[in-house]
């Protein structure tokens, strides 16, 4: 598991996995309500901005970003 701040995606059921996320910004740059938020290698989604609309699950070059269960 990653760190407790970078895994505080709480209650979205987009899932990041930091193991895998190489901080290159593409899943931002889909992001129509601007919910991904990129700074100083730590990406965090904003659960109530975010409308599930899985555009950044392909976008992620990496296979970083699934959609995951609310723990
Ligand atoms: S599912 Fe859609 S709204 Fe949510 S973080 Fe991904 S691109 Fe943004
Ligand atoms: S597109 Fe994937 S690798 Fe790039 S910042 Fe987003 S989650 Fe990380």
């Amino acid at each position: 598991m990653g760190t407790p701040v970078k895994s505080a995606v709480h209650s979205s059921l987009i899932l990041v996995d930091y193991d895998h996320c190489s901080y290159c910004g593409a899943c931002v740059a889909v992001c129509p309500p601007d919910c991904i938020i990129l700074h100083d290698a730590t990406l965090l989604i904003d659960p109530e901005a975010c409308t599930l609309c899985r555009r950044c699950i392909p976008a992620c070059p990496t296979g970083a970003l699934t959609l995951g269960e609310v723990a």
